[in-house]
């Protein structure tokens, strides 16, 4: 399942039906490979490479025999699994293969199925069929490749609900209740005196609404999406010789950013990742932003700051064994509190009473590690604001879909508002078959080529 790099796929016109072979399991060694061949002529292919009667085999069942060139050269024993059309994950005949798990040994088995006729599989090219055949929508393709890729539990979870059509399930829903007020302001321009006869313009205006916040609810679930598919950025600020380095470092649990007594010596950013309850994190250490600085640390503090501003957390740590400076007032005051940790550094130092400065006050020393594992659950906490998302929950995590959600739900705002200052239905239908269309780009209807091309060339080859 090696990625290809995205350029190499061209997406062709769907040929129904052609044979297409590829490796399935990661390359390199290992106990077993997976070749699989799918397609009209599948097992034609792989009765040309396999010893045994396929033909006659049972869908579902697997088979001991000798792998061999087409022209009967032995490579290895094996098993060919049988799965005719349409119950595999293409929809079409497919058989796999599974010899021993070298490079060449794999690589052989898929050259005597090319040279049986099969073509070599694009990125993806399966799922892309078990979409063309409507095994998968496209939401549920993307999900496998979500599900492929998770980094933690939370975002296997969610690609798995999302693979089984619990998203589907919603936008279907959405889809079902949008086709129907379209219907009904379609009736309103084609019949204006029966028309109301469905219902009212308030009721309609309602139910917009509803569906509206409904949709916007989803289109929230992004956030903890985002975090669960990329991860986050935390970005430590303060003043110069604070321990802003040495705290990243102990975050680490190692030595990366420099540490030194002397103040600016962090002029760039200095960024690391690290895995936090299963997260992604990425660490930025930023140039101490501090007045008077010449024109370099000018611009580490200026990019410290746009640093600041993307940054899913920002970690504000202060010196406690010095006193608070103008400075170190001035950021406090700049900075977004709901996404701040205020951190009393050094205490392992002589410090008079610490204040609390923002919801989230810590003290730690990076020096001796004391508060560092508070420090951990303290980020955890403000990051998922409500934990982290549950089984049942379906979150978005793809920006695909939340831009098209982000479109339905401007959409049906329109259309609401248009109603509600008296704008003639027919001026709306339009909009509403916009709304209506955005939310079909989820599951893949009526989407572009080009589109399709992009989401499959992301996915690996022989899958
Ligand atoms: P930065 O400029 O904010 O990145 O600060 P550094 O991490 O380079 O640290 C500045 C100085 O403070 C160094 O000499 C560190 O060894 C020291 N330092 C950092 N954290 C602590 C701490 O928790 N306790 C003590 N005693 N010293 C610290």
């Amino acid at each position: 399942m090696y990625k290809a790099m995205s350029q190499e796929f061209v997406h062709e016109p769907y040929r129904p039906g052609e044979t297409i072979a590829a490796v399935a399991t990661p390359p390199g060694d290992g106990g077993v490979a997976i070749v699989r061949i799918s397609g009209d002529n599948a097992l034609i292919t792989a009765a040309q490479i396999f010893s045994g009667p396929i033909h006659s085999y049972v869908s579902h069942t697997a088979h001991y025999g000798r792998i061999q060139t087409p022209s009967g050269e032995k490579i290895d024993d094996g098993l060919a699994l049988i799965m005719r059309a349409p119950r595999s994950y293409t929809g079409e005949e497919t058989v796999e293969i599974m010899c021993h798990g070298g490079h060449l040994v794999t690589r052989r088995v898929l050259d005597a199925a090319l040279s049986a006729g099969a073509r070599a599989a694009r990125p993806g090219e399966f799922t892309f069929r078990a979409f063309m055949n409507g095994r998968l929508d496209l939401s549920q393709a993307e999900a496998v490749q979500e599900l492929i890729g998770a980094k933690n539990q939370w975002a296997l979870q969610v690609a798995e609900g999302q693979l089984e059509g619990r998203l589907s399930r919603l936008v279907e829903n959405f889809q079902e209740r949008l086709t129907h007020l379209a219907a009904i302001l379609e009736a309103w321009v084609d019949f204006p005196d029966e028309g109301l006869e469905f219902t009212t313009f308030e009721e309609m205006v309602h139910d917009l609404n509803t569906l509206q916040t409904e949709i916007q609810h989803l289109i929230n679930t992004y956030h903890e999406g985002r975090i669960l598919h990329e991860g986050i950025s935390i970005c430590l600020i303060g003043c110069p010789n604070v321990g802003k380095s040495s705290l990243m470092n102990a975050l680490l649990d190692k030595e990366r950013a420099i540490v030194s007594p002397l103040p600016g010596t962090t002029r760039d950013l200095v960024e690391d990742h690290v895995r936090l309850s299963g997260l992604n994190v990425k660490l930025i250490d930023t140039a101490g932003i501090r007045e008077g600085a010449d024109w370099i640390e000018r611009e580490g503090i200026r990019r410290s700051r746009l640093a600041m501003e993307k940054a899913d957390l920002i970690l504000f740590i202060l010196d406690a064994s010095a006193h608070m400076s103008e400075e170190d007032r001035v950021l406090l005051h700049e900075l977004p509190p709901a996404k701040t940790i205020a951190i009393w550094n050094k205490i392992d130092l002589p410090h008079t009473t610490l204040p609390p400065l923002l919801a989230h006050t810590l003290q730690v020393s990076a020096e001796t590690g004391e508060g560092i594992e508070t420090l951990k659950s303290t980020i955890d906490q403000v990051i998922w604001k409500e934990g982290p998302p549950s089984r049942e929950e379906v979150v978005i995590t793809n920006v695909r879909h939340q831009q098209a959600l982000e479109k339905a739900a401007q959409a049906i705002g329109e259309v609401a508002k248009g109603l509600n200052t008296g704008v003639s239905p027919e001026f709306l239908t339009l909009e509403m078959r916009s709304g209506l269309s955005a939310l079909g780009q989820i599951m893949g209807t009526n989407i572009g080529e080009d589109i399709l091309s992009a989401i499959f060339s992301t996915f690996c080859i022989g899958k």
